[in-house]
Protein backbone atom coordinates (compact mmCIF):
# COMPACT_ATOMS: atom_id res chain seq x y z
CA UNK A 1 0.00 0.00 0.00
CA UNK A 2 0.92 3.92 -0.53
CA UNK A 3 2.52 5.20 2.82
CA UNK A 4 1.14 8.44 3.92
CA UNK A 5 2.76 9.67 7.10
CA UNK A 6 0.21 12.74 6.53
CA UNK A 7 -3.55 12.59 6.23
CA UNK A 8 -4.49 13.26 2.46
CA UNK A 9 -6.25 16.70 3.23
CA UNK A 10 -8.75 16.00 0.24
CA UNK A 11 -10.28 12.62 1.73
CA UNK A 12 -12.07 12.31 4.75
CA UNK A 13 -10.58 10.95 7.46
CA UNK A 14 -12.48 7.39 9.32
CA UNK A 15 -11.93 6.45 12.59
CA UNK A 16 -12.81 2.66 13.01
CA UNK A 17 -12.97 1.83 17.12
CA UNK A 18 -11.96 -1.84 18.54
CA UNK A 19 -10.64 -4.60 16.10
CA UNK A 20 -13.10 -7.29 16.79
CA UNK A 21 -15.91 -9.21 14.53
CA UNK A 22 -17.60 -5.81 13.44
CA UNK A 23 -14.58 -3.88 12.80
CA UNK A 24 -12.51 -6.19 11.17
CA UNK A 25 -15.30 -7.20 8.99
CA UNK A 26 -15.77 -3.50 7.60
CA UNK A 27 -11.86 -3.03 7.45
CA UNK A 28 -11.89 -6.43 5.05
CA UNK A 29 -14.38 -4.93 2.75
CA UNK A 30 -13.32 -1.40 3.14
CA UNK A 31 -12.07 0.44 -0.28
CA UNK A 32 -9.04 2.22 1.82
CA UNK A 33 -8.41 4.37 -0.73
CA UNK A 34 -11.37 6.57 -0.47
CA UNK A 35 -10.53 7.49 3.19
CA UNK A 36 -7.85 8.51 5.45
CA UNK A 37 -8.36 5.08 7.49
CA UNK A 38 -7.17 5.40 11.75
CA UNK A 39 -7.72 1.91 12.93
CA UNK A 40 -7.53 2.25 17.29
CA UNK A 41 -8.07 -0.81 19.51
CA UNK A 42 -5.96 -1.90 22.96
CA UNK A 43 -6.18 -5.29 21.23
CA UNK A 44 -3.36 -5.52 17.95
CA UNK A 45 -4.87 -8.55 16.54
CA UNK A 46 -8.53 -9.84 16.12
CA UNK A 47 -9.52 -12.84 18.02
CA UNK A 48 -11.62 -16.01 16.38
CA UNK A 49 -13.81 -16.00 19.59
CA UNK A 50 -15.70 -19.42 18.37
CA UNK A 51 -13.16 -21.61 19.54
CA UNK A 52 -11.71 -19.76 22.53
CA UNK A 53 -13.54 -21.93 25.09
CA UNK A 54 -11.25 -24.61 23.71
CA UNK A 55 -8.24 -22.58 24.46
CA UNK A 56 -9.53 -23.06 28.41
CA UNK A 57 -8.31 -26.22 28.28
CA UNK A 58 -5.46 -26.35 25.85
CA UNK A 59 -6.91 -28.24 23.07
CA UNK A 60 -6.52 -25.34 20.40
CA UNK A 61 -3.75 -22.97 21.25
CA UNK A 62 -4.86 -18.75 21.87
CA UNK A 63 -2.15 -17.74 18.93
CA UNK A 64 -3.95 -20.23 16.55
CA UNK A 65 -7.25 -18.01 16.66
CA UNK A 66 -5.58 -14.38 16.62
CA UNK A 67 -4.53 -12.86 13.51
CA UNK A 68 -2.18 -9.86 14.14
CA UNK A 69 -4.01 -6.48 12.21
CA UNK A 70 -1.04 -5.30 10.82
CA UNK A 71 -0.79 -8.48 8.96
CA UNK A 72 -3.97 -8.16 7.06
CA UNK A 73 -3.62 -4.65 6.89
CA UNK A 74 -0.78 -4.47 5.09
CA UNK A 75 -2.71 -5.73 1.78
CA UNK A 76 -5.05 -2.80 1.49
CA UNK A 77 -5.07 -0.69 -1.28
CA UNK A 78 -4.07 2.36 0.63
CA UNK A 79 -2.27 2.58 4.31
CA UNK A 80 -4.33 2.34 6.79
CA UNK A 81 -3.21 3.48 10.67
CA UNK A 82 -3.65 1.41 13.16
CA UNK A 83 -2.74 2.56 17.18
CA UNK A 84 -2.90 0.23 20.00
CA UNK A 85 -4.80 2.20 22.41
CA UNK A 86 -7.72 2.13 24.56
CA UNK A 87 -10.53 5.28 23.63
CA UNK A 88 -11.03 6.37 26.83
CA UNK A 89 -13.55 9.41 25.45
CA UNK A 90 -15.43 10.26 22.10
CA UNK A 91 -16.20 13.91 22.33
CA UNK A 92 -19.25 13.92 19.97
CA UNK A 93 -19.30 17.85 19.83
CA UNK A 94 -15.35 18.09 19.05
CA UNK A 95 -15.52 15.02 16.91
CA UNK A 96 -12.36 13.80 18.32
CA UNK A 97 -11.85 10.27 20.01
CA UNK A 98 -9.07 10.65 23.40
CA UNK A 99 -6.81 7.70 23.59
CA UNK A 100 -4.28 6.12 25.74
CA UNK A 101 -2.01 3.89 25.24
CA UNK A 102 -2.91 1.68 28.67
CA UNK A 103 0.14 -1.19 27.81
CA UNK A 104 2.80 -2.28 30.16
CA UNK A 105 5.63 -0.22 28.18
CA UNK A 106 4.51 3.56 27.68
CA UNK A 107 6.20 6.31 25.41
CA UNK A 108 6.71 10.17 26.59
CA UNK A 109 3.72 10.68 25.21
CA UNK A 110 0.85 8.20 26.12
CA UNK A 111 -2.30 10.31 25.79
CA UNK A 112 -3.61 12.06 23.04
CA UNK A 113 -6.41 12.97 20.45
CA UNK A 114 -7.76 11.53 17.10
CA UNK A 115 -9.48 13.99 14.90
CA UNK A 116 -12.63 12.62 12.76
CA UNK A 117 -14.92 13.36 10.11
CA UNK A 118 -16.40 9.84 10.08
CA UNK A 119 -16.64 7.54 13.17
CA UNK A 120 -17.10 3.65 13.30
CA UNK A 121 -17.60 2.58 17.05
CA UNK A 122 -17.32 -1.48 16.97
CA UNK A 123 -15.54 -1.71 21.06
CA UNK A 124 -17.86 -4.87 21.88
CA UNK A 125 -19.37 -4.99 25.04
CA UNK A 126 -17.96 -5.40 28.67
CA UNK A 127 -18.52 -8.96 31.01
CA UNK A 128 -22.25 -8.54 32.70
CA UNK A 129 -21.68 -8.69 37.11
CA UNK A 130 -25.18 -6.91 37.68
CA UNK A 131 -23.33 -5.87 40.67
CA UNK A 132 -23.06 -8.65 42.30
CA UNK A 133 -20.54 -8.76 45.21
CA UNK A 134 -17.11 -10.86 44.65
CA UNK A 135 -17.83 -11.86 40.83
CA UNK A 136 -14.56 -9.21 40.03
CA UNK A 137 -12.20 -10.41 42.49
CA UNK A 138 -13.30 -14.35 42.66
CA UNK A 139 -13.97 -15.29 39.12
CA UNK A 140 -13.05 -15.67 35.54
CA UNK A 141 -15.09 -14.28 32.70
CA UNK A 142 -14.35 -15.69 29.19
CA UNK A 143 -14.30 -13.22 26.76
CA UNK A 144 -10.72 -12.45 25.83
CA UNK A 145 -7.17 -14.48 25.61
CA UNK A 146 -5.99 -13.40 28.68
CA UNK A 147 -9.55 -14.75 30.71
CA UNK A 148 -8.66 -18.10 28.71
CA UNK A 149 -5.11 -18.42 29.95
CA UNK A 150 -6.33 -17.44 33.42
CA UNK A 151 -8.47 -20.77 33.35
CA UNK A 152 -6.34 -22.79 31.94
CA UNK A 153 -3.23 -21.91 34.62
CA UNK A 154 -6.63 -22.19 37.45
CA UNK A 155 -8.08 -25.33 36.13
CA UNK A 156 -4.27 -27.06 36.69
CA UNK A 157 -3.79 -25.35 39.84
CA UNK A 158 -7.37 -26.54 41.96
CA UNK A 159 -6.12 -29.87 40.63
CA UNK A 160 -2.57 -30.02 41.60
CA UNK A 161 -3.92 -28.33 45.38
CA UNK A 162 -6.57 -31.02 45.55
CA UNK A 163 -3.82 -33.35 45.09
CA UNK A 164 -1.20 -31.86 47.82
CA UNK A 165 -0.33 -34.02 50.26
CA UNK A 166 -2.32 -34.58 53.40
CA UNK A 167 -4.86 -32.24 51.83
CA UNK A 168 -8.35 -32.86 53.92
CA UNK A 169 -11.18 -34.66 52.18
CA UNK A 170 -13.40 -31.68 52.19
CA UNK A 171 -11.37 -29.31 50.64
CA UNK A 172 -10.69 -31.99 47.94
CA UNK A 173 -14.04 -31.71 47.02
CA UNK A 174 -14.33 -27.93 47.02
CA UNK A 175 -11.22 -27.59 44.58
CA UNK A 176 -11.87 -30.34 42.30
CA UNK A 177 -15.92 -28.34 42.06
CA UNK A 178 -15.96 -26.76 39.13
CA UNK A 179 -18.84 -24.06 38.85
CA UNK A 180 -19.99 -22.48 35.71
CA UNK A 181 -22.36 -19.27 35.93
CA UNK A 182 -24.80 -18.62 33.28
CA UNK A 183 -26.38 -21.42 30.82
CA UNK A 184 -25.68 -18.80 27.73
CA UNK A 185 -23.57 -20.87 25.21
CA UNK A 186 -20.62 -19.72 26.31
CA UNK A 187 -21.32 -21.44 29.70
CA UNK A 188 -22.46 -24.71 27.97
CA UNK A 189 -19.57 -24.87 25.70
CA UNK A 190 -17.18 -23.93 28.42
CA UNK A 191 -18.32 -26.74 30.76
CA UNK A 192 -18.52 -28.86 27.39
CA UNK A 193 -14.87 -28.76 26.97
CA UNK A 194 -13.69 -28.91 30.73
CA UNK A 195 -15.62 -32.49 30.53
CA UNK A 196 -13.99 -33.23 27.69
CA UNK A 197 -10.62 -32.69 29.03
CA UNK A 198 -11.83 -34.60 32.41
CA UNK A 199 -12.65 -37.54 30.66
CA UNK A 200 -9.50 -37.58 27.48
CA UNK A 201 -6.72 -36.69 29.26
CA UNK A 202 -7.30 -36.17 33.08
CA UNK A 203 -9.39 -39.32 34.24
CA UNK A 204 -6.11 -41.18 32.94
CA UNK A 205 -2.88 -39.04 34.05
CA UNK A 206 -4.60 -38.57 37.81
CA UNK A 207 -7.05 -41.46 38.35
CA UNK A 208 -7.23 -40.65 41.91
CA UNK A 209 -9.52 -37.40 40.95
CA UNK A 210 -11.76 -39.46 38.93
CA UNK A 211 -14.81 -40.04 41.35
CA UNK A 212 -13.81 -36.43 42.93
CA UNK A 213 -13.88 -33.81 40.11
CA UNK A 214 -17.79 -32.54 39.00
CA UNK A 215 -18.46 -29.35 36.85
CA UNK A 216 -21.96 -27.37 38.49
CA UNK A 217 -23.92 -25.30 35.51
CA UNK A 218 -25.68 -22.62 37.33
CA UNK A 219 -28.69 -21.02 35.46
CA UNK A 220 -30.93 -18.27 36.55
CA UNK A 221 -33.85 -19.58 34.08
CA UNK A 222 -35.76 -22.91 34.00
CA UNK A 223 -33.62 -23.83 31.19
CA UNK A 224 -30.02 -23.19 29.59
CA UNK A 225 -29.46 -22.17 25.94
CA UNK A 226 -32.34 -20.24 25.86
CA UNK A 227 -32.04 -19.05 22.38
CA UNK A 228 -32.30 -23.03 20.72
CA UNK A 229 -35.13 -25.13 20.25
CA UNK A 230 -37.01 -26.98 23.27
CA UNK A 231 -35.69 -30.04 21.34
CA UNK A 232 -31.98 -28.94 21.84
CA UNK A 233 -32.27 -27.76 25.23
CA UNK A 234 -33.37 -30.79 26.62
CA UNK A 235 -30.53 -32.93 23.86
CA UNK A 236 -28.10 -30.73 25.50
CA UNK A 237 -29.54 -31.76 29.36
CA UNK A 238 -29.76 -35.40 28.48
CA UNK A 239 -26.30 -35.32 27.66
CA UNK A 240 -24.77 -32.86 30.54
CA UNK A 241 -26.03 -35.73 32.77
CA UNK A 242 -24.39 -38.28 31.22
CA UNK A 243 -21.45 -36.57 31.86
CA UNK A 244 -20.45 -35.43 35.22
CA UNK A 245 -21.67 -32.11 35.02
CA UNK A 246 -24.74 -31.05 37.07
CA UNK A 247 -27.48 -28.59 35.87
CA UNK A 248 -28.59 -26.08 38.21
CA UNK A 249 -31.82 -23.95 36.80
CA UNK A 250 -33.82 -21.69 38.47
CA UNK A 251 -30.81 -20.54 40.45
CA UNK A 252 -29.67 -16.93 40.63
CA UNK A 253 -25.96 -16.51 42.16
CA UNK A 254 -26.53 -13.52 44.66
CA UNK A 255 -22.55 -13.19 46.48
CA UNK A 256 -19.09 -14.80 45.46
CA UNK A 257 -17.18 -14.94 48.30
CA UNK A 258 -13.34 -16.34 48.08
CA UNK A 259 -14.31 -20.53 48.99
CA UNK A 260 -17.71 -20.69 48.16
CA UNK A 261 -20.79 -18.60 46.20
CA UNK A 262 -24.50 -17.58 47.45
CA UNK A 263 -26.87 -18.92 45.08
CA UNK A 264 -30.82 -18.59 45.34
CA UNK A 265 -33.08 -21.47 44.44
CA UNK A 266 -36.92 -21.24 43.46
CA UNK A 267 -38.39 -24.44 44.26
CA UNK A 268 -41.28 -26.34 42.58
CA UNK A 269 -43.79 -24.35 44.80
CA UNK A 270 -42.60 -20.96 44.18
CA UNK A 271 -40.64 -20.48 47.48
CA UNK A 272 -37.15 -19.66 47.61
CA UNK A 273 -34.11 -20.98 49.52
CA UNK A 274 -30.15 -19.52 49.78
CA UNK A 275 -27.56 -22.03 49.25
CA UNK A 276 -24.02 -21.78 49.57
CA UNK A 277 -22.11 -24.16 47.12
CA UNK A 278 -17.96 -24.48 47.63
CA UNK A 279 -16.11 -24.30 44.29
CA UNK A 280 -12.37 -24.67 43.38
CA UNK A 281 -13.04 -22.73 39.63
CA UNK A 282 -15.43 -20.39 39.21
CA UNK A 283 -16.24 -19.18 35.58
CA UNK A 284 -18.48 -16.36 35.64
CA UNK A 285 -20.61 -16.02 31.54
CA UNK A 286 -23.66 -14.22 32.57
CA UNK A 287 -23.31 -12.23 29.03
CA UNK A 288 -22.67 -8.75 28.02
CA UNK A 289 -22.99 -4.93 29.75
CA UNK A 290 -22.22 -1.79 28.02
CA UNK A 291 -18.86 -0.45 28.50
CA UNK A 292 -17.92 2.71 30.21
CA UNK A 293 -16.82 4.50 26.46
CA UNK A 294 -19.95 3.82 25.10
CA UNK A 295 -22.11 4.64 28.11
CA UNK A 296 -20.49 8.35 28.15
CA UNK A 297 -21.31 8.36 24.33
CA UNK A 298 -25.09 7.53 24.98
CA UNK A 299 -24.92 10.39 27.79
CA UNK A 300 -23.71 12.72 25.14
CA UNK A 301 -26.59 12.45 22.53
CA UNK A 302 -29.87 13.34 24.07
CA UNK A 303 -31.74 10.98 21.18
CA UNK A 304 -30.11 8.01 23.31
CA UNK A 305 -31.51 8.61 26.35
CA UNK A 306 -33.79 5.69 26.29
CA UNK A 307 -31.24 3.40 24.98
CA UNK A 308 -30.15 0.96 27.58
CA UNK A 309 -27.82 -1.70 26.68
CA UNK A 310 -25.21 0.00 23.50
CA UNK A 311 -26.07 2.38 21.41
CA UNK A 312 -29.53 2.71 19.08
CA UNK A 313 -28.97 3.01 15.90
CA UNK A 314 -30.98 3.34 12.77
CA UNK A 315 -31.44 0.86 9.57
CA UNK A 316 -27.98 2.13 8.29
CA UNK A 317 -26.36 1.67 11.68
CA UNK A 318 -26.02 5.74 12.10
CA UNK A 319 -26.09 5.99 16.24
CA UNK A 320 -29.36 7.94 16.66
CA UNK A 321 -29.45 11.47 17.11
CA UNK A 322 -25.47 11.36 15.63
CA UNK A 323 -24.24 12.39 12.49
CA UNK A 324 -21.48 10.98 10.67
CA UNK A 325 -21.46 8.01 13.68
CA UNK A 326 -22.18 4.44 13.33
CA UNK A 327 -22.09 1.59 15.06
CA UNK A 328 -21.54 -2.22 14.77
CA UNK A 329 -21.66 -5.18 16.43
CA UNK A 330 -22.44 -5.84 20.64
CA UNK A 331 -22.44 -2.27 20.82
CA UNK A 332 -25.07 -1.61 18.68
CA UNK A 333 -28.45 -2.17 19.16
CA UNK A 334 -30.62 -2.99 16.27
CA UNK A 335 -32.76 -5.87 17.65
CA UNK A 336 -30.09 -8.41 16.89
CA UNK A 337 -28.91 -10.94 19.39
CA UNK A 338 -25.07 -9.46 20.29
CA UNK A 339 -23.45 -12.32 17.98
CA UNK A 340 -20.58 -12.64 15.70
CA UNK A 341 -22.84 -13.09 12.87
CA UNK A 342 -24.58 -10.23 13.38
CA UNK A 343 -21.60 -8.02 14.28
CA UNK A 344 -19.90 -9.80 10.77
CA UNK A 345 -22.63 -8.87 8.41
CA UNK A 346 -23.10 -5.52 10.02
CA UNK A 347 -19.11 -4.71 9.02
CA UNK A 348 -19.69 -5.53 5.65
CA UNK A 349 -22.75 -3.67 5.36
CA UNK A 350 -20.95 -0.43 6.64
CA UNK A 351 -18.17 -0.99 4.33
CA UNK A 352 -20.41 -1.25 0.86
CA UNK A 353 -22.21 1.98 2.08
CA UNK A 354 -18.86 3.72 2.71
CA UNK A 355 -17.36 2.28 -0.48
CA UNK A 356 -20.43 3.51 -2.33
CA UNK A 357 -20.77 6.76 0.02
CA UNK A 358 -17.27 7.54 -1.88
CA UNK A 359 -18.33 7.12 -5.56
CA UNK A 360 -21.49 8.85 -4.87
CA UNK A 361 -19.25 12.31 -3.62
CA UNK A 362 -16.40 10.94 -7.10
CA UNK A 363 -19.67 10.96 -9.11
CA UNK A 364 -21.53 14.11 -7.84
CA UNK A 365 -18.72 16.29 -8.00
CA UNK A 366 -17.58 14.92 -11.67
CA UNK A 367 -21.28 16.11 -12.45
CA UNK A 368 -20.90 19.68 -10.95
CA UNK A 369 -17.97 20.35 -13.33
CA UNK A 370 -19.77 18.89 -16.39
CA UNK A 371 -22.42 20.97 -15.74
CA UNK A 372 -19.77 24.13 -15.39
CA UNK A 373 -18.38 22.95 -18.67
CA UNK A 374 -21.83 22.67 -20.53
CA UNK A 375 -22.87 26.07 -20.01
CA UNK A 376 -19.73 27.20 -21.77
CA UNK A 377 -19.64 24.43 -24.64
CA UNK A 378 -21.49 24.70 -27.98
CA UNK A 379 -22.38 22.40 -30.88
CA UNK A 380 -21.01 18.89 -30.75
CA UNK A 381 -18.68 19.50 -27.41
CA UNK A 382 -22.38 20.38 -25.80
CA UNK A 383 -24.04 17.12 -26.95
CA UNK A 384 -20.53 14.95 -25.59
CA UNK A 385 -20.83 17.00 -22.08
CA UNK A 386 -24.53 16.36 -22.44
CA UNK A 387 -24.22 12.56 -22.51
CA UNK A 388 -21.60 12.65 -19.77
CA UNK A 389 -23.96 14.11 -17.78
CA UNK A 390 -26.73 11.97 -18.79
CA UNK A 391 -24.06 8.70 -17.84
CA UNK A 392 -23.24 10.16 -14.73
CA UNK A 393 -26.57 10.88 -13.39
CA UNK A 394 -27.34 6.68 -14.30
CA UNK A 395 -24.47 5.74 -12.67
CA UNK A 396 -25.04 7.86 -9.44
CA UNK A 397 -28.64 6.57 -9.27
CA UNK A 398 -26.92 2.85 -9.58
CA UNK A 399 -24.85 3.90 -6.22
CA UNK A 400 -27.14 5.15 -4.28
CA UNK A 401 -29.21 2.12 -4.75
CA UNK A 402 -28.02 0.74 -1.29
CA UNK A 403 -30.44 0.07 0.58
CA UNK A 404 -30.98 -0.36 4.84
CA UNK A 405 -28.92 -3.36 6.35
CA UNK A 406 -30.86 -6.49 6.52
CA UNK A 407 -29.74 -9.16 8.76
CA UNK A 408 -29.67 -13.02 7.43
CA UNK A 409 -29.55 -15.49 10.13
CA UNK A 410 -27.46 -18.28 9.04
CA UNK A 411 -28.51 -20.55 12.30
CA UNK A 412 -27.30 -21.19 15.70
CA UNK A 413 -24.24 -23.68 16.97
CA UNK A 414 -23.02 -24.74 20.16
CA UNK A 415 -20.35 -27.51 21.20
CA UNK A 416 -21.66 -29.38 23.88
CA UNK A 417 -18.76 -31.52 24.74
CA UNK A 418 -18.15 -35.69 24.26
CA UNK A 419 -17.87 -35.08 20.41
CA UNK A 420 -21.48 -33.56 20.32
CA UNK A 421 -23.02 -30.23 19.19
CA UNK A 422 -26.24 -28.49 19.10
CA UNK A 423 -27.39 -26.97 15.51
CA UNK A 424 -30.70 -24.99 14.84
CA UNK A 425 -29.80 -24.00 11.15
CA UNK A 426 -32.36 -21.83 8.91
CA UNK A 427 -31.48 -23.15 5.14
CA UNK A 428 -34.12 -22.03 2.53
CA UNK A 429 -37.31 -22.97 3.67
CA UNK A 430 -37.81 -24.60 6.81
CA UNK A 431 -35.65 -25.33 10.22
CA UNK A 432 -33.25 -27.75 10.90
CA UNK A 433 -32.61 -28.61 14.41
CA UNK A 434 -29.67 -31.45 14.95
CA UNK A 435 -27.95 -32.67 17.71
CA UNK A 436 -24.96 -34.89 17.98
CA UNK A 437 -21.99 -36.69 16.54
CA UNK A 438 -22.69 -35.70 13.00
CA UNK A 439 -23.65 -32.12 13.96
CA UNK A 440 -20.20 -31.88 15.96
CA UNK A 441 -18.31 -32.64 12.44
CA UNK A 442 -20.39 -30.15 10.88
CA UNK A 443 -19.55 -27.88 13.76
CA UNK A 444 -16.00 -28.84 13.08
CA UNK A 445 -16.06 -28.11 9.59
CA UNK A 446 -18.25 -24.59 9.70
CA UNK A 447 -16.10 -22.71 12.47
CA UNK A 448 -12.77 -23.97 10.26
CA UNK A 449 -14.32 -22.29 7.16
CA UNK A 450 -15.22 -19.27 9.34
CA UNK A 451 -11.60 -18.76 10.69
CA UNK A 452 -10.34 -15.96 9.74
CA UNK A 453 -7.42 -16.78 7.53
CA UNK A 454 -5.40 -19.74 6.09
CA UNK A 455 -2.89 -19.79 8.51
CA UNK A 456 -5.28 -20.00 11.35
CA UNK A 457 -7.18 -22.88 9.70
CA UNK A 458 -4.18 -24.87 9.35
CA UNK A 459 -2.60 -23.39 13.05
CA UNK A 460 -6.51 -24.62 14.77
CA UNK A 461 -6.36 -28.62 12.61
CA UNK A 462 -2.64 -29.10 13.52
CA UNK A 463 -3.76 -28.10 17.15
CA UNK A 464 -7.00 -30.12 17.02
CA UNK A 465 -4.14 -33.53 15.63
CA UNK A 466 -2.10 -33.02 18.45
CA UNK A 467 -4.41 -32.94 21.01
CA UNK A 468 -6.02 -35.89 19.73
CA UNK A 469 -2.65 -37.91 19.44
CA UNK A 470 -0.89 -36.96 22.37
CA UNK A 471 -3.68 -34.87 24.80
CA UNK A 472 -3.86 -31.68 26.03
CA UNK A 473 -0.86 -30.11 27.65
CA UNK A 474 -1.33 -29.99 31.21
CA UNK A 475 2.10 -28.29 32.42
CA UNK A 476 0.44 -25.41 34.67
CA UNK A 477 2.38 -22.43 32.64
P1 LIG B 1 -15.56 -7.78 19.84
O1 LIG B 1 -15.31 -8.87 18.90
O2 LIG B 1 -15.64 -8.07 21.30
O3 LIG B 1 -14.44 -6.67 19.60
C1 LIG B 1 -14.39 -5.48 20.32
C2 LIG B 1 -13.07 -4.81 20.00
O4 LIG B 1 -13.04 -3.50 20.58
C3 LIG B 1 -11.86 -5.55 20.54
O5 LIG B 1 -10.83 -5.50 19.60
C4 LIG B 1 -11.50 -4.76 21.78
O6 LIG B 1 -10.13 -4.88 22.11
C5 LIG B 1 -11.83 -3.35 21.30
N1 LIG B 1 -12.07 -2.37 22.37
C6 LIG B 1 -12.60 -2.58 23.59
N2 LIG B 1 -12.63 -1.41 24.28
C7 LIG B 1 -12.11 -0.47 23.46
C8 LIG B 1 -11.86 0.91 23.60
N3 LIG B 1 -12.15 1.58 24.72
N4 LIG B 1 -11.29 1.56 22.55
C9 LIG B 1 -10.98 0.91 21.41
N5 LIG B 1 -11.20 -0.39 21.23
C10 LIG B 1 -11.76 -1.07 22.24
N6 LIG B 1 -20.88 -15.45 18.33
C11 LIG B 1 -21.29 -16.24 17.31
O7 LIG B 1 -22.00 -15.76 16.42
N7 LIG B 1 -20.91 -17.55 17.24
C12 LIG B 1 -20.12 -18.11 18.17
O8 LIG B 1 -19.80 -19.30 18.10
C13 LIG B 1 -19.66 -17.31 19.25
N8 LIG B 1 -18.87 -17.83 20.21
C14 LIG B 1 -18.44 -17.05 21.24
C15 LIG B 1 -17.63 -17.60 22.22
C16 LIG B 1 -17.19 -16.83 23.28
C17 LIG B 1 -16.32 -17.43 24.33
C18 LIG B 1 -17.56 -15.46 23.35
C19 LIG B 1 -17.08 -14.60 24.48
C20 LIG B 1 -18.38 -14.90 22.39
C21 LIG B 1 -18.83 -15.69 21.33
N9 LIG B 1 -19.66 -15.17 20.34
C22 LIG B 1 -20.08 -15.95 19.29
C23 LIG B 1 -20.09 -13.76 20.39
C24 LIG B 1 -19.15 -12.89 19.56
O9 LIG B 1 -17.81 -13.11 19.91
C25 LIG B 1 -19.47 -11.41 19.74
O10 LIG B 1 -20.82 -11.18 19.45
C26 LIG B 1 -18.59 -10.58 18.82
O11 LIG B 1 -17.25 -10.68 19.23
C27 LIG B 1 -19.01 -9.13 18.77
O12 LIG B 1 -18.17 -8.45 17.90
P2 LIG B 1 -17.76 -6.93 18.18
O13 LIG B 1 -16.93 -6.49 17.02
O14 LIG B 1 -18.94 -6.13 18.54
O15 LIG B 1 -16.90 -7.00 19.51
P1 LIG C 1 -25.99 -15.01 27.48
O1 LIG C 1 -26.52 -13.66 27.75
O2 LIG C 1 -26.40 -15.71 26.26
O3 LIG C 1 -26.35 -15.98 28.71
C1 LIG C 1 -26.10 -15.61 30.04
C2 LIG C 1 -26.95 -16.45 30.96
O4 LIG C 1 -26.61 -16.18 32.32
C3 LIG C 1 -28.44 -16.16 30.83
O5 LIG C 1 -29.12 -17.34 30.46
C4 LIG C 1 -28.85 -15.63 32.20
O6 LIG C 1 -30.14 -16.06 32.59
C5 LIG C 1 -27.77 -16.22 33.11
N1 LIG C 1 -27.56 -15.44 34.33
C6 LIG C 1 -27.45 -14.09 34.45
N2 LIG C 1 -27.23 -13.74 35.73
C7 LIG C 1 -27.20 -14.88 36.46
C8 LIG C 1 -27.00 -15.17 37.85
N3 LIG C 1 -26.77 -14.21 38.73
N4 LIG C 1 -27.02 -16.46 38.25
C9 LIG C 1 -27.23 -17.46 37.35
N5 LIG C 1 -27.42 -17.25 36.03
C10 LIG C 1 -27.40 -15.97 35.59
O7 LIG C 1 -24.39 -14.87 27.60
P2 LIG C 1 -23.22 -15.64 26.84
O8 LIG C 1 -23.41 -17.09 26.88
O9 LIG C 1 -21.95 -15.08 27.37
O10 LIG C 1 -23.38 -15.15 25.34
C11 LIG C 1 -23.24 -13.76 24.99
C12 LIG C 1 -23.59 -13.58 23.51
O11 LIG C 1 -22.61 -14.25 22.71
C13 LIG C 1 -24.94 -14.19 23.15
O12 LIG C 1 -25.57 -13.38 22.21
C14 LIG C 1 -24.58 -15.51 22.52
O13 LIG C 1 -25.51 -15.91 21.55
C15 LIG C 1 -23.23 -15.23 21.89
N6 LIG C 1 -22.45 -16.48 21.89
C16 LIG C 1 -22.74 -17.38 20.90
C17 LIG C 1 -22.10 -18.61 20.89
C18 LIG C 1 -22.45 -19.61 19.83
O14 LIG C 1 -23.21 -19.28 18.94
N7 LIG C 1 -21.93 -20.81 19.88
C19 LIG C 1 -21.13 -18.91 21.87
C20 LIG C 1 -20.87 -17.97 22.87
C21 LIG C 1 -21.55 -16.75 22.87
Amino acid sequence: PVDQAEPDPSKKTLVVLGTGWGSVSLLKNLDTENYNVIVISPRNYFLFTPLLPSCTTGFVEHRSIMEPIRNFLRFKKAAVKFYEANATKIDYERKVVHISDESEIRGDTCATEVPFDMLVVGVGAENATFGIPGVREHSSFLKEVGDAQKIRTRIMDCIETATFKDQTPEETKRLLHMVVVGGGPTGVEFAGELQDFFESDLKKWMPEIRDKFHITLIEALPNVLPMFSKQLIEYTEKTFKEETISIRTKTMVKNVTEKYIEAEFTQPDGTKVMEQIPYGLLVWATGNAVRPIVADLMKQIPAQKDSRRGLAVNEFLVVKGAENVWAVGDCAIANYAPTAQVAAQEGMFLARLFNSMAKTEAIEKRLEALSEEQSKAAGEDRTRVLNDIKDGQKQLRRVKQIGPFEYSHQGSLAYIGSERAVADISWLSGNLATGGTLTYFFWRSAYLSMCFSTRNRILVIADWIKGTIFGRDMSRE
